[in-house]
């Protein structure tokens, strides 16, 4: 944490927003509606360890907006929980959800414990009590408030919580629908596990496409080539660094909070994983250096930098001393407004969290419509697709007496799979929200940075949807 002033997340998310609301026409009232956190559920209760013992557990459930419905965002399992923080993502869920028009509020949900510390068991229970929790309050369900994973969360508790839901609700026929991100067959949908990272690749990919933003940052266009630096090998910075890699990148070095490597060849994230999960460590992986202080790894010149773990990691301290060209915010508020403003003057591109990191929000609304549709995604197309491109090639090559290659007739049969429909539906609400910000951010070039053109561009539309209620005459 920054030893520069006392830090609100909150407080910074607001700062943020106040920054952003001056460039829109909304009236005071409205902006300070929007701002607001609507519901705030801060509960205790009382849960048996496996030692006998009785501990009471802290934890929140925080409804920011519910100018669209339901409230929508992750339940995190942290030491580091605390109401502060649970508004602050509550926050930019409802900003990030407009900006991918994704048609949620915004919400979020933390309970204050190390998952690291207790059994499976005890984690179990500790869910199923935080579920039961809110369903007393009313503070769940498909159409009021839909939790996700996040940070220390993962199909395994949400599993629990739609068994806790639905067993509480019989007969509730859209049960499945009250938290996304389950496993496939507890009504997942394919596609979800990888959703934030391949989005961060995705939005990242669609401003390195952009020849007069790479030339501004005197790097060249395309992500073929450049280097990345990924902090947080967890699901979002795994899948980051392997949609890079995958796509012609070079991954330099990975931290974790054990350590950092380095490899200016290239480090390949499965490997690293897997040796993390043997030795315990990240450090000491074949053909690596190792870097003992995790944070220096932020410090190594390179082209794209990915902070993919917890907020404040790039602060008044250190902003000064980082090199990289774009910082991809992959994690929920890595930057604070000291270091935004540090970055600004430098040049330094910082695409923000709250569009950024939006891939797992996106792939959310695809499960949860799976959910309410009951039926998976292509089950209806697939074969009429293959039947009638079968067709069609049959036709040109009669037509013509030639005949295509069988890597390009499978590639031009092939049906959509539910995970191709997930992946395309995402890959186009990242390029259509990048666009529209950097549209806004060119519009009105006074804008300082692209954080604040991704607020303008969030507290438009949640403006307008306030506005097209009636509730504000
Ligand atoms: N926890 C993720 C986020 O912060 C996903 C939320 C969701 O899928 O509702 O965006």
């Amino acid at each position: 944490m920054s030893n520069h002033q006392p830090y609100s997340f909150f407080h910074s998310v607001e700062r943020s927003f106040d920054k952003a609301a001056s460039f829109t026409k909304w009236e005071k009232g409205l902006l300070e509606q929007i701002k607001a956190c609507n519901s705030i559920y801060s509960m205790r209760f009382p849960v048996k360890m496996d030692d006998g013992r009785i501990e009471v557990i802290e934890a929140y459930r925080v409804q920011h907006s519910q100018h669209k419905s339901p409230c929508k965002g992750g339940i995190r399992f942290s030491d580091e929980v605390n109401q502060d923080e649970v508004m602050a993502l509550a926050s930019l869920m409802t900003y990030k959800c407009a900006i991918v028009n994704v048609p949620f509020g915004g919400g979020k949900g933390g309970i204050k414990i190390n998952p690291k510390k207790y059994s499976v068991y005890e984690l179990e229970k500790i869910t199923r009590r935080y579920t039961s929790e809110l369903v007393k309050k009313n503070f769940i369900g498909p159409g009021i408030d839909v939790p996700a994973p996040d940070y220390g969360t993962g199909e395994r508790e949400m599993s629990w919580i739609v068994d806790t839901y639905a067993s509480l609700k019989p007969g509730e026929i859209d049960a499945a629908g009250c938290v996304t991100g389950k496993p496939i067959t507890q009504g997942g949908v394919r596609g979800r596990k990888e959703a934030t990272g391949l989005g961060v690749f995705f939005g990242i990919r669609e401003v390195c496409n952009m020849p007069d933003v790479m030339a501004k940052l005197g790097l060249t266009t395309g992500v073929v080539g450049k280097t990345v630096i990924v902090q947080g090998l967890g699901n979002v910075g795994y899948h980051s660094a392997k949609f890079f890699r995958e796509h012609g990148s070079k991954v330099i070095a990975i931290a974790e909070y054990e350590g950092a490597i380095f490899n200016s060849n290239g480090l390949n994230e499965e490997e690293v994983f897997q040796h993390r999960k043997a030795t315990g460590s990240i450090l000491n992986f074949p053909g690596a250096t190792n870097i003992a202080k995790s944070t220096d790894a932020l410090e190594i010149e390179c082209d794209i930098l990915i902070p993919a773990a917890l907020e404040n990691v790039i602060n008044g301290d250190n902003a000064e001393r980082v090199k990289a060209k774009i910082i991809g915010e992959a994690a929920n508020g890595p930057l604070t407004p000291e270091a935004d403003e540090i970055f600004a003057k430098k040049g330094v591109l910082v695409v923000p969290d709250m569009y950024l990191n939006a891939g797992g929000v996106t792939v959310s609304y695809f499960e949860w419509l799976k959910n309410l549709s009951h039926v998976r995604y292509g089950r209806m197309e697939k074969r009429f697709t293959e039947n009638l491109n079968t067709h069609i090639l049959t036709q040109m090559e009669e037509l013509t007496g030639k005949k295509v290659s069988d890597v390009e007739r499978n590639f031009i049969l092939h049906g959509p799979e539910e995970v191709d429909l997930v992946h395309s539906g995402l890959e186009e609400s990242m390029i259509a929200a990048t666009r529209e910000i950097m549209a806004i951010w060119k519009e009105n070039p006074t804008i300082p940075d692209m954080r604040t053109a991704a607020y303008v561009c969030a507290i438009n539309k949640v403006g307008t949807s306030y506005t097209e209620l009636g509730i504000f005459p």
